[in-house]
């Protein structure tokens, strides 16, 4: 999480976040509704559209998923999700190492 930006980008996020949220709720890592958080398809860090829509997707943000309890947006991190869906759709629950 990136703790450098400024109001007015956190408020337009914030408005980002609703639309993509009103529009769906499904999480893009686990398949699960009740997304709380919007998080970048392509990061921001590897050349993606930080307040594009078509950039933003439903994930669970820091409450994790209600359904599976995984803390999704986490688990993404500044990842592709092609590099990370892996770890969702193969392991049942990663307790760690
Ligand atoms: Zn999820
Ligand atoms: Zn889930």
């Amino acid at each position: 999480m990136a703790t450098d930006r400024s109001e007015l980008a956190e408020y337009e996020y914030r408005k980002i976040r609703a639309q993509i949220l009103a529009a769906s709720d499904i999480c893009i890592m686990c398949g699960h509704p009740g997304s709380d958080a919007a998080d970048h398809v392509i990061p921001v860090k590897r050349g993606g559209a930080r307040k594009d829509p078509g950039n933003l997707a439903p994930i669970h943000g820091v409450e994790g998923c209600p359904t599976c309890g995984r803390k999704c947006n986490n688990d993404k991190g500044d990842k592709l999700l092609s590099e990370v869906k892996h770890l969702v759709t193969s392991v049942d629950w990663y307790a760690g190492p």
